[in-house]
């Protein structure tokens, strides 16, 4: 069964345009907007994206905004999100698009992928639904409903795999309107070829094209080569409490998590004993102390398993002490630790009744 390109563009287009999802993001879709959308979107979920993207552009809504933002605020504007070099990437290519190209997001391929967190992927998103341009945007969704509709078993983590899938996309761009082909493939792979489960092929516009569909072969594609394992960490995380504040302490520079605060934790190694070797270092005299519920968190390479312990002292030590309204306001706390600062609210509430 062959497929033609026409028909592929012209139901894709079609079934796009008699309704789809209404996102903030495409109201207005300058290269700013999608920029900003699409490193959000990486990792996240839409609806998660939402409140977050009002936000940001209530804040900063130009480039130039990006680019004066204290670290700290912008850290606190992304807090919740994760995968924080995003963040600090969009920064970092604020300033070159201000100091190098009047403040104005270029439009060709080189000069985006030279931007910090640009990737090829992001390039072609800015290329496409902002500028018109014929590039191609593979992400998830793409790759799934492309892989499928061709019944392409390349393995799509692999190089070779994923230029051949872009070739692939590259030989169906239409020559106009890529802004709304682009988002329409995106849109059909988010709404009715998901991601988990059985794909909605019934109300799907590319159903009488699709081989993989017509084989009944859907969910075997895409072809994905499995995984390396995630590095599992197991680490003890303390709230300690004093006058109704919490012991922070502040991240390096770089590294995993950087610059931001924490709960003071450490690596559980098999030796350790919690209170007599891990606490020295913060000079603290418990006088109460509780074992917390045990919580997970996932990073890409690494998964941290943690343990929390309640331990009230009787006076401050050095340190950052923060009441609760200043963890809120003040300090960004990574996405890993959210739900010990849960955790802390319940503790600090209680012991202010
Ligand atoms: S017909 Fe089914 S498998 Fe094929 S693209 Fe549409 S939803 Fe995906």
């Amino acid at each position: 069964m062959s497929i033609e390109k026409e028909e592929f563009q012209e139901k894709l287009l079609s079934w796009y345009k008699s309704g789809h999802r209404i996102l903030p993001w495409r109201d207005d879709p300058t290269a700013y907007h999608v920029w900003i959308s699409e490193i959000m979107l990486q990792q996240t979920r839409v609806e998660a994206v939402k409140p977050y993207y009002k936000r940001f552009m209530d804040a900063l809504p130009t480039v130039y905004d990006l680019k004066e933002i204290p670290d700290e605020k912008l850290l606190k504007l992304w807090e919740g999100l994760g995968y924080y070099s995003r963040a600090r990437n969009l920064k970092k290519a604020a300033c070159k698009i201000v100091e190098e190209y009047d403040g104005k997001i270029p439009d060709t391929y080189e000069e985006l992928i030279s931007l910090p967190g640009i990737g090829d992927y992001t390039a072609g998103a800015i290329l496409s639904i902002a500028y018109q341009k014929p590039y191609p945007a593979l992400d998830g969704n793409v790759f799934r409903v492309l892989t499928r509709v061709f019944a392409n078993p390349v393995d799509i983590l692999s190089t070779q795999g994923k230029k051949e899938i872009r070739d692939l996309l590259l030989s169906i761009l239409p020559t106009s309107d890529n802004s709304s082909f682009t988002q329409a493939l995106m849109e059909l792979g988010a709404v009715v070829c998901i991601p988990s489960g059985e794909p909605h092929c019934h109300e799907c516009p590319l159903k009488h094209m699709c081989i993989a569909h017509q084989n009944h072969q859907e969910l075997l594609y895409p072809v994905k080569s499995a995984k390396k394992k995630r590095k599992i960490e197991t680490r003890y995380v303390f709230l300690i409490t004093c006058n109704h504040k919490v012991l922070l302490r502040k991240r390096p520079e770089t590294g995993l998590l950087a610059n931001f605060y924490e709960f003071p934790n450490e690596l559980v190694e098999e030796t350790t004993d919690v209170m007599d070797e891990i606490l020295k270092p913060f000079s603290i005299h418990p006088k109460k102390i509780e074992e917390l519920r045990s919580c997970k968190h996932i990073f890409t390479h690494i998964e941290w398993h943690m343990i929390g312990y309640h331990i009230e002292v009787e006076k401050e030590t050095d340190g950052i002490w923060a009441t609760l309204e200043e963890l809120e306001h003040i300090y960004p706390l990574p996405n890993a630790f959210i739900k010990y600062k849960q955790v802390l609210e319940n503790i600090l509430g209680k012991s202010t009744k």
